[in-house]
């Protein structure tokens, strides 16, 4: 099952469809490997029939497994197109392929929420990144040194005294 509105009922007036669409129907196909569709995707849309277009609005919903890239640890990104609209076409050259007569609204849905989603999911617009161990490398070089500046003196001193 898609998400379908039935050009008949638009024929009778407006469309009211509520529901969920699972993940296997939304066929995702989200390139980012830190990003998983793994839950219903929710909807609440109105469709109208102008003429010879459908125009729909309403809003779309659904939560995706995200792993932040700073920090790497996973979380829910909540994707929501609140105010989302949609106009198909039923005549001329940019018309939409009918599926069982009516109007297949899963794959704008899915472009418009595939577009929302962020570039670079991170855990929280803060997130630190991997928190480091307190290393002071810059410290640690001098030290070294004249620790061997020390040693080379001593053995300079011993020397003077095997004179
Ligand atoms: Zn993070």
């Amino acid at each position: 099952m898609s998400i379908l509105v039935s050009v008949a009922a638009l024929h009778q007036g407006d469309v009211h469809i509520q529901g969920e669409a699972p993940p296997e129907e939304m066929h995702w196909e989200i390139q980012d490997p830190c990003m998983e569709a793994r839950h219903s995707l929710f909807y609440d849309l109105r469709a109208e029939l102008m003429e010879k277009e459908v125009f729909v609005e309403g809003s779309v919903e659904t939560v995706l497994d995200c792993q932040c890239v700073r920090c790497l640890e996973p979380f829910e990104f909540s994707l929501r197109l609140e105010s989302w609209t949609c106009l198909l076409a039923l005549e001329g050259e940019d018309a939409v392929t009918l599926v069982d007569e009516s109007v297949d609204l899963t794959p704008h849905i899915r472009e418009d929420s595939l577009l929302a989603l962020p570039q670079h999911p991170l855990c929280r617009p803060e997130c630190p990144g991997i928190a480091r161990q307190p290393q002071e490398p810059g410290l640690q070089g001098p030290a070294s040194d004249e620790a061997r500046g020390v040693s080379s003196a001593w053995s300079v001193l011993d020397k003077l005294k095997l004179d």
